[in-house]
């Protein structure tokens, strides 16, 4: 199958969190398994002033919005195995922040009406034309929208899926702006009437109202996001919808993620010979200034610092570590200013046991994944997460809420490759390190743990293998 990726971000151009991870690894192995994916992503200003090579332009047009128009240049990857096509949009992406502009839903407007020159274009003059366009999150959530209203009668052939990567992001914003989009309230206000999305212009909830197949990252993530703890206020929509849900766990790109060849690390190692983990510990403990000690267990955080990865829960139980415990703490995590300031607080008050860096440092997070005994991601909620996958990978045990994707891959018990706690709360989660403490004094019990996580096979292609059912799904659906 022909197959078109729409995203925001897409690593290693650009990345904010998983869903660029998603963006880049999914195509590749799509396209190991015989499919042919194309990728659309915004250009922002940092992919020119970092000169990512390109060709170009492959094509120019304009793009109406309001009763204005903007320009628009597309450019081609050079030195990728999977093509990413890169929409240069002044008006929307020549400047610093790549989200969290006052304008963003003007410069998405803008980059989903791009998507669909795109496709004009590829099929015009590449004679590209995708069975199936898939995409991802508010951003690209037009895209749908536009196949299926404005663009029916040329590109309704197509399929379309939707995946939802973060539910909590909706880019929701005044009605007025529908006319910016082109858009009318259409089919949204009728069906979504008992939504509570009357007089709401929200990307999100298009995407899933008009795609023929809606999916989301984990299992369990789909049916949380179908009741009301969870559904953002979009829980009445999916459950409409519920018939054309799915959820299919993320992999990670286990060429990337491999401590036996990340040159990130201070040594490498294999779930044969650990000696190289216990390099990456010391490394960790001298780098950030914590006594160097083996026997010590160290527990890491790699996140943004958000409402939603529960990190304050961390926040509170970390005195009572400290008393009673002899472990050490790292932490690396950008976001909410008074969850950075707190931790800054617990790192100056104890430096030897504490250690927080503030900002996005792929390299430390790799050797915080390999030099940590375990990793903490005390989630309210979890679509899917990676950094239990990377961890697990890297002989680091998780310690997580039972939340989305969280409790569809970590386990906890007899054949158990983490620790886990279900109330989101200080009292159960210093439970879970607590358990997880014993069992590290238990060297023989630990590996044991350790080592299954490492064996997992938490790889693309079984995911690569359920996208690919679900194309053939959403083709049917339309007819194919
Ligand atoms: P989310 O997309 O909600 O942030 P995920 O767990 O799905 O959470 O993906 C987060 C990804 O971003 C992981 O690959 C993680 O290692 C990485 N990451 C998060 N924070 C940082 C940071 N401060 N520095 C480097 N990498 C980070």
């Amino acid at each position: 199958m022909k197959v078109l990726f729409v995203a925001a971000e897409v690593a290693p151009y650009v990345k904010t969190g998983g869903l660029a991870d998603v963006a880049a690894a999914l195509p590749q192995a799509l396209q190991h398994a015989g499919h042919e994916v194309r990728v659309v992503m915004p250009r922002y200003r940092e992919l020119r002033e970092r000169g990512v090579p390109m060709s170009g332009p492959v094509a120019a047009s304009f793009l109406p919005i309001g009763e204005r128009a903007e320009e628009q240049r597309v450019w081609r990857s050079l030195e990728s195995d999977v093509p990413v096509y890169f929409l240069d949009i002044p008006a929307a992406f020549e400047r610093q922040a790549i989200y969290g502009e006052p304008d963003d839903h003007r410069r998405f407007i803008l980059f989903c009406r791009g998507v669909m020159d795109t496709i004009q274009h590829l099929r015009e003059v590449e004679g590209w034309s995708p069975d199936v366009v898939h995409a991802h999150d508010w951003h690209a959530a037009l895209v749908v929208n536009y196949i299926k209203t404005f663009y029916h009668y040329t590109f309704g052939h197509m399929a379309t899926v939707y995946t939802i990567h973060n539910l909590a992001y909706q880019g929701q914003v005044h009605p007025d702006t529908l006319a910016l989009a082109g858009l009318s309230e259409g089919g949204l206000v009728e069906n979504g009437m008992g939504y509570g999305l009357a007089n709401t212009f929200n990307c999100m909830a298009r995407g899933i109202l008009y795609a023929d197949v809606v999916t989301t990252v984990s299992p369990t993530y789909a049916r949380e996001i179908m009741t009301m703890a969870y559904g953002e206020r979009l829980d009445g929509l999916l459950r409409h919808r519920a018939d054309r849900v799915r959820g299919i766990l993320n992999g990670i790109d286990t060429t990337v993620f491999d401590p036996a060849t990340d040159r990130h690390l201070a040594a490498p190692y294999t779930v044969e010979d650990m000696a190289g983990k216990a390099a990456c510990k010391a490394a960790l403990q001298q780098r950030c200034g914590l006594a160097v000690d083996p026997a010590r267990p160290l527990l890491g955080v790699v996140s943004r610092l958000v409402e939603q990865k529960g990190l304050d829960l961390l926040h509170a139980v970390l005195p009572g570590l400290l008393r009673e415990t002899n472990a050490q703490v790292v932490v690396l995590g950008s976001g909410q200013p008074y969850l950075q300031e707190a931790f800054l607080r617990h790192g100056e008050a104890h430096g030897d046991r504490v250690s927080v860096k503030i900002g996005f440092d792929v390299a430390l997070a790799q050797q915080i994944y390999a030099g940590s005994d375990a990793l903490l991601m005390p989630s309210r909620f979890e679509p899917c997460g990676l950094g239990q996958l990377i961890a697990l990978r890297y002989g680091t045990v998780p310690i997580v809420r039972a939340t989305g994707g969280l409790a569809d891959t970590v386990r906890e018990g007899l054949d158990g490759n983490g620790f886990v706690f279900h109330p989101h709360d200080a009292r159960h989660f210093a439970e879970a390190i607590g358990r997880a403490l014993a069992c590290y004094r238990d060297p023989i019990g630990w590996a044991a743990v350790r080592d299954r996580g490492m064996r997992e096979d938490h790889s693309w292609a079984s995911a690569a293998v359920q996208y690919a059912a679900v194309y053939q799904w959403a083709r049917r659906l339309i007819g194919h």
